[in-house]
C-alpha cells in the first residue's frame, strides 16, 4: 500500500493544503488534536448560541474559489459568503464614529469630517497601499521563499515599496489626523502584529479588503470550515479528530518515515506537512531531532505575536443598532501596543474588538437572541506569566462594563451564557508557543525567507502550512502558505 502524507493538524492552511494535495491525487490525512476541525476557527455551541472561536472577518473569498477550481466542485454547493458593510465601525471613547466601508464617497465624507486635508492624504495612502498589493501580494504571497537568492530577487521592490517602515509610519506619511491614523493602521492587530513595528508591506490589506470586500460565512466561520471538510473528504481524503501527534520520527539519514500518536500508534508517511505551532512541532514533535532541537534554540530568540483574551457571550435581546464587526479603541493607542508588545503590563484601558454576527445572521443565536464575541490583545505567556485562571474574573468584568458604557447597556442583566478563552488556552488547546494567537510577529525579519520555510531544507520529508511559514497568519496569509507549500511537495512527491 502507497503511504499517505500525512497533515498534523485541521487550521485553514491544514485543510487548504490536504485539498490542494488530494486534488493533485496524492493520498493524504489529516490528524487533528481537537474533537472539531478549524484549529483557531473552532466554534462552540451552547444553549443554541453559535460562537466562532477565531476568525471572523473573511477577505479575499477568491482563495476559497481557487480550492474549488482544483476540482469538478461548485463552491456554492458547499459554502455561502455574505458581504459586509460596513466593513468595520470604529469607536473613539468621545463617542466619535467611523464607519469604515466600500463606498468611497461615503468614506471621503466621514474623512473630510475629521480633517479635510486627509482627503487627499487618503487618496494617497490607498494609491500606495495598491502598489504594495500588486507587489506584496499578487506577486509574493503564495510564492515560497526557499532560498536567499529569492529574497534577494525581491529586494528592489521591498525597498522601493519602503517595507522597512513600519505602516503606522507610512500612514502618518499621508494622513494627520490622530484618529485617522488608527482606522488606517489597526488592521496588522489582526495578524498579530503592532502597526508601530509591522513592515509597510502589511498595509496591502487595506487595498484587499477594498478589492474584495468583508465577507462573512453564513452560518459562522465554522460553516465554512465544514464546507472545506466536506470537499476534502468528497475529495477521497480522511480527517481524523481526537487524534494528537506526539512525535515525527526520522532515521538517521534526517528522512521522515512515520508518526507516532498518543497511543504509541506509529503510522508510516511518505512526508509530514505540519500546520501546528511551529514551535511545537520543532520542539515536541521532533525531540530525537538535532536539526530540530537547533531550529528550536533559532526559534526562542524570535519574536512571536501576543495572545488574545476572548469573551463570547450570548444575550436574551437583540442590539440591531450595533454594527457586525465593531472597533472599540481606548484612551491609549502608542502606549498602549507599547505595555502589550514589550512592557508585558496587562491593559486595564484595553481597546476591544466586538463580533456581533446575529445582526448579519439570525441562526447565530435562539429567537429574539444574539451571539457576542469581544477580544483584547493581550501580551503573550513569554512577556507575562501570570495565572489567568485567577485573573479571568476579574478581566472579563472590566470588558463587561466597557461595553456597557460604550454600546451594550446593561448587558449583563441579559446574560445567557458566558466562556472565555485566555492566553493558557491557547497554550494548552492549540500548543500554541508561549500562548501566542498568530505564530510569530509579521516583522519584516520574520518574514518571507525569514520566516520559516515551507519546506524545511535539512530534514527531508517535513513541510509547514499555517500561520508559522509564509505568508504568514490571518485567513488569506493561511490558504496562501497552503498554496506554496502544495507547489513544493507536488512537486517534490510527483516527480521527486
Ligand atoms: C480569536 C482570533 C480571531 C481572529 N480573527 C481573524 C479574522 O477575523 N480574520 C482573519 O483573517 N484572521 C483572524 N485570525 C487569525 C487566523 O484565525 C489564524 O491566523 C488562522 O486561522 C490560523 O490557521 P492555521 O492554518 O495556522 O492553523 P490553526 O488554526 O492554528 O490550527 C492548527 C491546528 O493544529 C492542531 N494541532 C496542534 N498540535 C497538534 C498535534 N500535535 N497533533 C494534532 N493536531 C495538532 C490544533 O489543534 C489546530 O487545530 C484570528 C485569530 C484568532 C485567534
Amino acid at each position: 500500500m502507497n503511504k499517505k502524507v500525512a497533515i498534523i493538524g485541521s487550521g485553514f492552511g491544514g485543510l487548504a493544503l490536504a485539498i490542494r494535495l488530494q486534488a493533485s491525487g496524492l493520498d493524504t490525512v489529516i490528524f487533528e488534536k481537537r474533537d472539531k476541525p478549524g484549529g483557531r476557527a473552532y466554534f462552540y455551541e451552547e444553549e443554541g448560541f453559535h460562537f466562532d472561536a477565531g476568525p471572523t472577518v473573511i477577505t479575499a473569498p477568491h482563495i476559497f474559489q481557487e480550492l474549488f477550481d482544483l476540482t469538478d466542485k461548485k463552491m456554492e454547493d458547499y459554502i455561502e459568503l455574505i458581504p459586509i458593510d460596513p466593513f468595520y465601525r470604529l469607536i473613539w471613547p468621545d463617542g466619535e464614529v467611523f464607519n469604515y466601508n466600500s463606498d468611497m464617497d461615503a468614506l471621503y465624507s466621514q474623512i473630510e469630517k475629521l480633517n479635510p486635508k486627509d482627503v487627499d492624504g487618503y487618496k494617497k495612502f490607498l494609491k500606495f497601499s495598491n502598489a504594495v498589493f500588486k507587489e506584496g501580494y499578487e506577486k509574493m504571497v503564495d510564492h515560497p521563499f526557499q532560498s536567499i537568492w529569492s529574497m534577494i530577487k525581491v529586494a528592489p521592490q521591498l525597498i522601493l515599496l519602503q517595507s522597512f517602515r513600519s505602516v503606522y509610519s507610512m500612514v502618518s506619511k499621508y494622513i494627520k489626523h490622530p484618529k485617522l491614523r488608527q482606522a488606517f493602521s489597526y488592521h496588522t492587530l489582526l495578524l498579530g502584529g503592532s502597526p508601530y513595528s509591522s513592515s509597510a508591506i502589511y498595509s496591502l490589506i487595506h487595498a484587499l479588503e477594498h478589492k474584495w470586500g468583508v465577507w462573512f460565512s453564513k452560518g459562522g466561520t465554522s460553516a465554512l470550515i465544514a464546507g472545506l471538510v466536506r470537499l476534502y473528504e468528497d475529495l477521497g481524503g480522511t480527517l481524523h479528530l481526537n487524534y494528537e501527534v506526539k512525535s515525527i520520527e526520522t532515521n538517521k539519514n534526517n528522512e521522515i518515515h512515520s508518526i507516532v500518536n498518543e497511543n504509541g500508534e506509529e503510522v508510516e508517511v511518505s512526508a509530514v506537512a505540519s500546520n501546528a505551532d511551529i514551535y511545537h512541532t520543532y520542539n515536541d514533535l521532533l525531540s530525537d531531532n538535532k536539526i530540530a532541537q537547533r531550529k528550536t534554540k533559532i526559534l526562542k530568540r524570535k519574536k512571536f505575536s501576543p495572545s488574545l483574551f476572548v469573551l463570547h457571550f450570548g444575550l436574551r435581546k437583540k442590539h440591531p443598532q450595533l454594527a457586525h464587526h465593531t472597533i472599540l479603541f481606548g484612551p491609549r493607542w502608542k502606549e498602549l501596543l507599547k505595555d502589550i508588545y514589550k512592557n508585558g503590563v496587562l491593559p486595564e484601558d484595553n481597546a476591544l474588538y466586538l463580533h456581533a454576527p446575529s445582526v448579519t445572521d439570525s441562526t447565530m443565536a435562539p429567537e429574539g437572541c444574539s451571539a457576542y464575541y469581544a477580544l483584547a490583545v493581550v501580551p503573550n505567556l513569554g512577556k507575562l506569566d501570570i495565572d489567568w485562571s485567577k485573573e479571568k474574573d476579574r478581566y472579563k468584568n472590566i470588558i463587561y462594563q466597557q461595553l456597557e458604557d460604550r454600546c451594550l447597556p446593561n448587558l449583563r442583566d441579559d446574560l445567557v451564557v458566558e466562556r472565555v478563552f485566555t492566553p493558557i488556552d491557547f497554550q494548552k488547546e492549540l500548543n500554541a508557543y508561549e500562548g501566542a494567537a498568530f505564530s510569530m510577529e509579521p516583522l519584516l525579519i520574520q518574514s518571507a525567507y525569514f520566516r520559516i520555510h515551507n519546506s524545511d531544507q535539512k530534514i527531508k520529508g517535513l513541510y509547514f502550512t499555517g500561520a508559522g511559514t509564509h505568508p504568514g497568519a490571518g485567513v488569506p496569509g493561511v490558504v496562501n502558505s497552503a498554496k506554496a507549500t502544495a507547489r513544493i511537495m507536488i512537486e517534490k512527491l510527483d516527480h521527486g
